[in-house]
C-alpha cells in the first residue's frame, strides 16, 4: 500500500509509491519556527515516487536563501513537504497518515534545542548535524 499524507483540513493530499528514508528530527531554532514545534519531524522521499493527489493548487511555498523551502496548505497552514531547488525533497512526518514503517533515527542539533524541551535519554542525539544530513 502506498504511503499517503494530508494536511489538517484534508484538502491537500499526496501519495508516495515507495519508502520514506532517513527520518530525523532537527531541534535547531530555524526548524522550531518552520515546524511551529519543538523540532522538525521529517523524512526524505524519492522525487519520482511522490505525487499530489488533491489540492496542489492550494499549496503555497516559502523558500529560503539556500534553495531549501517548505510547501504548506494555504487554508489550514499544515506544512506538508520540503523542496530543494523546486524539487520535492522530503515530507513532514506529522502529515503522514497511518504508519509509514519508519522511525526517527536521529535527533540533530540538540545542542540548540529549546530550553523548555525535555528529550528522552534513549534517542540517538547529535549536538550538531548527524552523519548523513542529506
Ligand atoms: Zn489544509
Ligand atoms: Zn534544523
Amino acid at each position: 500500500m502506498p504511503i499517503t499524507g494530508e494536511c489538517f483540513c484534508g484538502q491537500v493530499s499526496y501519495q508516495v509509491d515507495g519508502r520514506l528514508r532517513d527520518a530525523r528530527s532537527c531541534h535547531c531554532s530555524r526548524c522550531r519556527k518552520a515546524f511551529s514545534s519543538q523540532a522538525s519531524a521529517y523524512a526524505l522521499v524519492e522525487p519520482s515516487e511522490f505525487s499530489w493527489l488533491s489540492g496542489e493548487e492550494l499549496l503555497t511555498s516559502y523558500v529560503g536563501s539556500r534553495g531549501f523551502g517548505l510547501r504548506f496548505c494555504s487554508k489550514c497552514g499544515s506544512t506538508l513537504c520540503g523542496i530543494f531547488n523546486g524539487v520535492i525533497h522530503g515530507v513532514t512526518l506529522g502529515c503522514v497518515n497511518g504508519d509509514p514503517e519508519i522511525e526517527i533515527g536521529m535527533h540533530i542539533f540538540v545542542g540548540s534545542k529549546a530550553a523548555w524541551e525535555v528529550l528522552p535519554d534513549a534517542v540517538t542525539q547529535y549536538h550538531e548535524q548527524g552523519p548523513n544530513n542529506a
